[in-house]
């Protein structure tokens, strides 16, 4: 074999090894602790490819077409979740394009949407890494790199013949993200926004863990088509609740700190307050407790009840995490009780599992139970058992006693005036 043949052969066994990828090092548009985006060196540990920007944490896709009709033949003759999503994705796209100008082997993005997709790649890896070393969830648990379809052209023509504008969500039954055109809003682009991609991140680990998966979850399919459907209202809110608490969680990882009200920079004073994490006297009320108990899934989400019901739990986590000092114990404690497959210790997919055919069975008691139940620490327990009876209106009675999952220690508390 000639020499130079020898030494390629030697280079592609070589390659055949899973070396992580060399770091790189790129400008991103970075929260400064003044309050505004500035441009930043970050290093970027997990792109195997900054040219399409594709690695082990995302993949950027351009161009995509996804359309959810009801009415589209291919999606009602979809047997299988597979094939659903396949009816859905009408053009799956390709690898964004984006253009750098190397300056001293740091990669300075060359246009708008250079800098939005480096930031948003950028803002994935930060949540990942979250809920990799916080969270404690090996990487291989998170299906191998999502899907991110950028700015593609998503209509949800049930709600609207337009395609979607200035948003960033996780869609299960693709099971990826769309970081959509934005045409209105004003303030930072969602994808520069990490509390904002971290609370979106939230959601894939939240299908991942407490539904297996799937693209149509169980418990929103079977529960959100009864009547009444207590037990889907509540999973919704857990799921908003829980992807606020992880999404400030994810802020505290940065060089500036906590940030409480994440939403501040993209969106209006109403929506950053109703969502700011540190106000204390979130109160679940009687309209609300009604709604959730008696609302169905389409008039509870109709109304984003959801994120009322979420912003109050993820207050009441804030505070009793904060109050204890051990806000990254609870963060890790949250997310073990999303499945546990102890056998012993039921998670939140266990209990979905066994509350299937009955939601009444998944309700705010037996939620509860579940994550206090993952949570060691006395004080931290006590803590977060008395905020969520204090805020959430749960009778104490329930929680606290011989046999019950709260310490005896656990009160309530009495920020909220009790519910009759
Ligand atoms: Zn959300």
């Amino acid at each position: 074999m000639h020499r130079i043949a020898i030494v390629a052969a030697l280079v592609l066994l070589a390659a055949c090894e899973p070396v992580p990828p060399d770091p790189v090092r790129v400008r991103a548009l970075v929260l400064s602790s003044n309050g505004s985006y500035v441009t930043q060196e970050v290093t970027l540990t997990t792109v195997t490819d900054p040219f399409r920007m594709e690695g082990s944490v995302a993949n950027l896709l351009g161009g995509a077409r996804i359309i959810s009709d009801s009415q589209d033949p291919e999606i009602q003759a979809a047997q299988t979740e597979e094939q659903l999503a396949n009816a859905l994705i009408k053009s799956k796209g390709r690898p964004v394009s984006p253009n750098f100008i190397e300056q001293e082997g740091v990669l300075w993005p060359a246009d708008f949407h250079t800098w939005n997709i480096v930031t948003a790649y950028y803002n994935f890896e930060r949540a990942n890494a979250y809920f990799n070393t916080v969270g404690n969830i090996p990487q291989a648990d998170f299906g191998g790199p999502a899907t991110v379809y950028y700015f593609p052209e998503f209509v949800l023509r049930d709600s609207s013949p337009e395609a979607l504008k200035d948003n960033a969500l996780f869609f299960a039954p693709t099971q990826s993200f769309m970081v959509v055109p934005f045409d209105e809003l004003q303030r930072a682009p969602l994808a520069i926004n990490s509390g904002i991609m971290a609370h979106e991140y939230s959601h894939l680990v939240f299908n991942r863990k407490v539904y297996g998966g799937a693209r149509l979850p169980a418990p929103i399919v079977l529960w959100g088509s009864a009547g009444a459907s207590p037990g889907a209202n509540l999973v919704k809110s857990l799921d908003e609740g829980f992807a606020d608490y992880h999404g400030f969680g994810v802020t505290c990882e940065s060089t500036t700190g906590c940030d409480k009200i994440f939403l501040s920079t993209s969106f209006d004073e109403r929506v950053t307050a109703d969502r700011d994490l540190s106000k204390n006297d979130r109160c679940m009320d009687i309209f609300l407790r009604d709604q959730l108990n008696n609302a169905t899934l389409s008039a509870f989400s109709g109304q984003g009840l959801e994120y009322k019901v979420g912003s109050i739990l993820a207050s009441a986590l804030y505070q009793a995490g904060e109050s204890t000092g051990q806000r990254k114990v609870l963060q890790r404690a949250i997310i073990s009780a999303y499945s546990d497959q102890s056998g012993t210790n039921p998670g939140l997919q266990q209990l979905i599992t066994l509350s299937l055919n009955d939601q009444l069975k998944f309700n705010l008691v037996s939620v509860t139970a579940v994550l206090v139940n993952h949570i060691t620490d006395v004080p931290l327990k006590t803590a977060v058992c008395n905020e969520l009876i204090d805020h959430l209106q749960i009778p104490a009675a329930e929680l606290v006693g011989p046999g019950k999952p709260c310490p005896s220690a656990a009160q309530g508390g009495n920020t909220c005036p009790r519910l009759p």
